[in-house]
C-alpha cells in the first residue's frame, strides 16, 4: 500500500534529524514532526473518503469504501504503523504546540482501536450506513466544476452495492431507537438520489450518453438503498420485539467511551458527581432569587412552600420578557459589538479578529432545528467567513413562536450570544487559527470547545455583566443547569438505567424544560452516548484549572492572561494544556 511508502519518508527524516546538533535538535524533531502530521493526514484521507468530503477535501470524492472486514484490518494496521512513527519522536523536544499534537495523535490511536475493536456500532447501529451525506458533501462542492463532480459521484454510485453488501453482513442485533433512525434517515436521504443529483445532471453540460448511463447507475443505487430499508423494515424490526440490544452501553463502555471523546481528567463517574452536587447548588441559589424576586411578579399571592414550584413559577413569570419575532436576528445582530464592548471595558480578553463574524439567516439547507450555531471555515476552506446562523421565526405559527421567545427571553439571547459569538465560540475560533494545526481542526477536543463557551457564561457575569439584576441570575442558573442536568441524563441512562419516566422528571421539574424539549432530550440521549456530558466536563474542568492558577500565582494572577493563554494552545482537552500551563508556570519561577 502506499500509504507505507509515505511513513518510511517520515521516518528517513527522522533518521537524519538525529545526527545533527543538539541545539538544532528541537527544531528539527518539529520539522520532522510537521511532515509527519502532513503525510498522516493525506493518508488518512485516501483511507477515509468520506470523512474528507465533509472536511472539504475532496480528491477522494469518487470513492466509497464498504465497511468490510478487510477495511477493518486495513485501518487497524494504518493505526498501528502510525504508531510505529510516533514513538520515534520525543515528546520533551518537541515544541509546546506539537506536544499537544503528539498526545492528540496518540489518543486518536487508542480511539480509533476502542471503536474498531469495542464500541463496533457496525452492528448494532444501522443509521451508521446512512450514505446520504456521502454524496451531498461531493455535488454541493463549488471548488470544482459540475461535470467533474457528476464523474466522480457516478463512479462512487457503483460502489453502493458493495457497500450494502457488507452493511447487511455485519450487522448482528441492532437497538429499536437506532433502527428506526436509520429508517427515517435513509427514506430522507433518498431524495438527494432522486432528486438532488438528478437535478444537478440535467443542470450539467454532460453529454446525453453519459447522463443516460448516470440515470442507469443511479437507479440501481437507489433501489439498492430501498431493498437496505426493506431488509430493516421487514426482517431486521419484527426480530427486535423478541431480541433487541439495549440502547444503554452500560458502565463499562461509557466509562471508555467517555475517556476516548472527552480526553477528561476525570472519569465519567466522577463528572456525574459533581454534576449531582452542581445541581443542589444550582437549585439552592435559584430558589434565593426567585424568593426575592416573587412579589415583583407575584404580588399579593402566597409564595410556593416547594421550592422547585417556586422556581418554576418565577421562571415562568420572567420569561415573559423577550423581543418580538420579527426582530429575533436584529436584536442579536445589536447585540454582538455590545457584548465587545463590555469584554475591551473590562479587560477579560483581547478581541482582535482579522474577519468580523457575519451575523446572518440560516442557510436553507442546514435548518430544520430553530436556533442558532457558528459556523467555522472548515481546515481546507480557511478563507471563507465565520458566520453566525440565526434561524428566522417566520416558519412557526404564533404558539410555537411564543414558546421559542419564552426560552430565549430577553436574559437567555443574552446569555446565548455569549455562549455562541463573543466571548464564547468565535473568540475562541479566533484564538485557535492564531495556531493554525491540522491536526487539532480535525481531532480537536470538542469538550473544551463547548466547555469554553459554557464558561465564558459564568465568567461574564462574574465580571459584572447583566449589572447583577436577579432575572439575569435566575436565566442564567437555569441555562447552566441545563448543561449539568444533561450529564445526569447522560450517565443516568447508560449507566444507571434510568427510566422515561425519571428522565422526564429530572428535564422538566428539576431543570424547567418545556415537555417538547424534554422529549427530544431524551431521545437525543438514547440515540449518543457520552456527548452531552462535554458541556459540563470542558467547563468544570476549566474553572477548576482557572482556580488553580489563582492559588499558584495569588497576587500575580491576571483573567486576561489566564483566558489568552489558555487559549493560545488551540482546541485541545483542558488536561493537556493544564499540563503544558503548569509547567511554564514553573519553569518561570525557576528563571525569576
Ligand atoms: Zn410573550
Ligand atoms: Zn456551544
Amino acid at each position: 500500500m502506499k500509504k507505507t511508502a509515505v511513513l518510511l519518508i517520515s521516518l528517513s527524516i527522522l533518521a537524519c534529524s538525529e545526527s545533527k546538533k543538539p541545539e538544532k535538535q528541537k527544531s528539527s524533531q518539529d520539522d520532522a514532526f510537521n511532515q509527519f502530521k502532513e503525510s498522516l493526514v493525506t493518508d488518512m484521507w485516501k483511507l477515509n473518503p468520506v470523512w474528507a468530503s465533509y472536511e472539504g477535501f475532496h480528491e477522494y470524492a469518487d470513492q466509497l469504501p464498504a465497511p468490510s472486514p478487510e477495511r477493518k484490518a486495513e485501518e487497524l494496521a494504518f493505526w498501528e504503523n502510525i504508531r510505529t512513527v510516533l514513538d520515534t519522536f520525543e515528546l520533551d523536544r518537541l515544541e509546546q504546540g506539537n506536544q499537544i499534537d503528539y498526545y492528540l495523535i496518540r489518543d486518536q490511536i487508542a480511539s480509533s482501536k476502542f471503536y474498531t475493536n469495542e464500541y463496533n456500532s457496525g452492528e448494532w447501529n444501522p443509521s451508521s450506513y446512512n450514505i446520504g451525506g456521502a454524496f451531498y458533501q461531493v455535488v454541493n462542492y463549488r471548488e470544482t466544476s459540475l461535470e467533474s463532480r457528476m464523474e466522480s459521484i457516478s463512479k462512487k454510485l457503483q460502489q453502493v452495492e458493495d457497500y450494502y453488501h457488507f452493511a447487511k453482513e455485519n450487522l448482528k442485533i441492532p437497538t429499536k431507537v437506532h433502527t428506526e433512525l436509520a429508517i427515517q434517515q435513509l427514506e430522507g436521504s433518498l431524495s438527494i438520489f432522486e432528486k438532488t443529483l438528478i437535478d444537478s445532471l440535467e443542470a450539467s453540460r454532460l453529454d446525453e450518453n453519459f447522463k443516460k448511463h448516470f440515470v442507469g447507475i443511479n437507479n440501481d443505487a437507489i433501489n439498492v438503498i430501498k431493498d437496505f430499508i426493506t431488509y430493516l423494515k421487514e426482517d431486521i424490526k419484527p426480530s427486535l420485539e423478541e431480541n433487541a440490544k439495549s440502547f444503554r452501553i452500560g458502565g463499562e463502555l461509557f466509562e471508555k467511551k467517555f475517556q476516548h471523546d472527552i480526553q477528561s481528567g476525570y472519569s465519567a463517574e466522577e463528572i456525574y458527581r459533581f454534576a449531582l452536587t452542581e445541581k443542589e447548588t444550582l437549585h439552592q441559589k435559584m430558589a434565593n432569587v426567585s424568593a426575592t424576586l416573587w412579589d415583583k411578579y407575584y404580588e399579593g399571592e402566597e409564595k410556593p412552600a416547594d421550592r422547585l414550584e417556586l422556581i418554576r413559577k418565577v421562571i415562568e413569570a420572567v420569561s415573559q420578557t423577550h423581543v418580538h419575532r420579527d426582530s429575533f436576528i436584529v436584536s442579536i445582530r445589536k447585540q454582538i459589538p455590545e457584548l465587545e464592548e463590555f469584554v475591551a471595558k473590562n479587560n477579560l480578553i483581547n478581541l482582535d479578529p482579522e474577519k468580523p463574524l457575519v451575523v446572518r439567516e440560516t442557510p436553507e439547507y442546514m435548518r430544520g432545528f430553530a436556533g442558532a450555531s457558528i459556523s467555522a471555515p472548515g481546515p481546507y476552506d480557511k478563507n471563507a467567513e465565520t458566520y453566525y446562523n440565526v434561524t428566522p421565526l417566520d416558519h412557526y405559527n404564533e404558539e410555537q413562536a411564543e414558546s421559542y421567545l419564552r426560552e430565549y427571553n430577553h436574559y437567555t439571547l443574552q446569555i446565548l450570544n455569549i455562549h455562541e459569538a463573543v466571548p464564547g465560540h468565535y473568540t475562541q475560533l479566533v484564538y485557535s487559527n492564531q495556531s493554525p494545526s491540522i491536526i487539532k481542526s480535525l481531532f480537536g477536543n470538542g469538550a473544551m470547545i463547548e466547555g469554553w463557551a459554557v464558561y465564558t457564561e459564568l465568567m461574564m457575569l462574574e465580571n459584572g455583566y447583566g449589572k447583577g439584576v436577579p432575572e439575569m441570575d435566575l436565566m442564567y442558573y437555569k441555562w447552566n443547569l441545563r448543561t449539568v442536568c444533561n450529564t445526569i441524563l447522560d450517565y443516568s441512562i447508560h449507566v444507571n438505567n434510568m427510566p422515561e419516566e425519571e428522565a422526564l422528571d429530572l428535564l422538566m421539574n428539576q431543570a424547567f424544560q418545556e415537555k417538547s424539549e424534554a422529549m427530544g432530550k431524551w431521545r437525543r440521549a438514547r440515540l449518543s452516548q457520552v456527548q452531552l456530558c462535554s458541556y459540563y466536563t470542558g467547563f468544570y474542568e476549566i474553572r477548576a484549572l482557572r482556580e488553580e492558577m489563582q492559588q499558584k500565582l495569588g497576587d500575580h494572577f491576571s483573567l486576561i492572561k489566564f483566558h489568552e493563554e489558555f487559549l493560545s494552545y488551540g482546541s485541545a482537552p483542558v488536561k493537556y494544556i493544564r499540563e503544558l500551563m503548569i509547567k511554564k508556570h514553573q519553569t518561570e519561577e525557576k528563571a525569576s
